[in-house]
């Protein structure tokens, strides 16, 4: 197997005094679709805010392409490579969706390539281009994450985290966004999926980390995580 692009080892995080995550060891490969399942409030949001910075790391380390990034400031984590498309989209409402989309490339400086990946994000999401100028606040719920997924790539990185992918989305629409995430890691880039629902997350990805209490409970091929009693049992409603 590669090297892993992120690694992540005995990680200890929450927020102020609070310690949410307990010893959180996983790594992801390069292209690799990694998913992060759990209950409420298992802290899968808190590991996504750590591994992009919003949170400070309190204990362990966070190793991605080889650079040692905990403790280091959201803008290291983004420059590293790392992307992060937050629950509840986030997108700037009243500005266009094309101006969404450059504010995912705020970092860079290289103007033409810029235009190229928007042509690429409008050729990836058709629906997008169709309302390039529409204000993003107004877009359905399915166009909002894509539009907010776009604009994670549009900082070209090599890892997309992506919090709560399907929630309230029609089935058509995670169809589609399902198929847009393996294109994306076929291109080269990783991606970290949390996703409610398991057995989607375990369609898409090919290891899965279960977290229970802020704690990794399991981890492994999602084709074993599937075929796991307890996991059955508790996280996709089959005894
Ligand atoms: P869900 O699936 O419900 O979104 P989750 O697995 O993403 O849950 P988190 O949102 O990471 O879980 O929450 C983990 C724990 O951290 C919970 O106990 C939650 O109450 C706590 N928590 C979340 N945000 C904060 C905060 N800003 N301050 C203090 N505690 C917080």
């Amino acid at each position: 197997m590669s090297e892993p692009l992120l690694k992540v080892a005995s990680l200890v995080s929450g927020y102020g005094d609070i310690t949410v995550l307990h010893d959180i060891a996983f790594d992801v490969a390069p292209g690799e679709i990694v998913c992060l399942v759990g209950s409420n409030g298992a802290g899968k949001s808190t590991l996504l805010r750590t591994l992009s910075g919003l949170l400070a790391t309190q204990r362990g380390s966070i190793h991605f392409d080889g650079r040692a990034l905990a403790g280091a400031a959201p803008r290291e984590f983004l420059t590293a490579g790392i992307a992060h498309v937050p629950e509840g989209r986030r997108l700037f409402g009243p500005m266009s969706v094309a101006d969404n989309l450059r504010m995912g490339a705020y970092l860079r400086t290289d103007k033409a390539e810029i235009e190229r990946d928007i042509e690429k994000m409008n050729a990836m999401f058709p629906i997008l281009a169709a309302r390039a100028k529409q204000q993003a606040g107004t877009l359905s719920g399915g166009e909002q994450q894509m539009c907010a997924i776009a604009r994670g790539m549009m900082g070209r990185p090599r890892l997309l985290m992506i919090d709560e992918l399907s929630l309230g989305l029609a089935p058509q629409v995670v169809e589609k966004l399902g198929e847009v995430i393996a294109q994306i890691s076929l291109e080269g880039v990783a991606v970290l999926l949390v996703e409610q629902d398991v057995a989607t997350a375990f369609e898409l990805a090919s290891r899965g980390v279960v977290l229970d209490t802020g704690r990794v409970s399991l981890l492994g091929p999602t084709a074993e995580l599937s075929r796991n009693p307890a996991v059955r049992q508790a996280y996709m409603g089959i005894a």
